[in-house]
């Protein structure tokens, strides 16, 4: 017989998103708000997991909830892929926290 292919993951991870051009809709059906997100920013937030567990690391940031928010990978074509804003990361801020314990 001829070779085996190899398994394909059932998980496709968001540098492979990164590779193949897609982009992060993510919206909110509480307060509706929807931007779009680059999966390079994405895993530089959450480290390169699958696509399919963004929707859960996802916080809506209009209305805090965690669990309205919705996650679409597509890849933009035509005008749309002109007219997304895109949301960008700045920085990732590391806060120091000094936490006290009795002996
Ligand atoms: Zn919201």
């Amino acid at each position: 017989m001829g070779s085996r292919r190899p398994k394909i993951s059932d998980f496709y991870y968001l540098s492979q998103a990164h590779n193949a051009g897609q982009v992060a809709k993510v919206w909110c059906s509480c307060c509706r708000t929807t931007r779009f997100y680059r999966p390079y920013d994405l895993k530089e937030v959450f480290g390169d997991i699958p696509t399919t567990m963004v929707r859960e690391k996802m916080r809506c940031e209009q209305c805090k909830q965690r669990y309205y928010t919705n996650v679409d990978f597509f890849i933009p074509r035509g005008e749309e892929a002109l007219s997304i804003k895109f949301r960008r990361l700045v920085t990732i801020k590391y806060e120091r926290r000094v936490i006290w314990q009795d002996e």
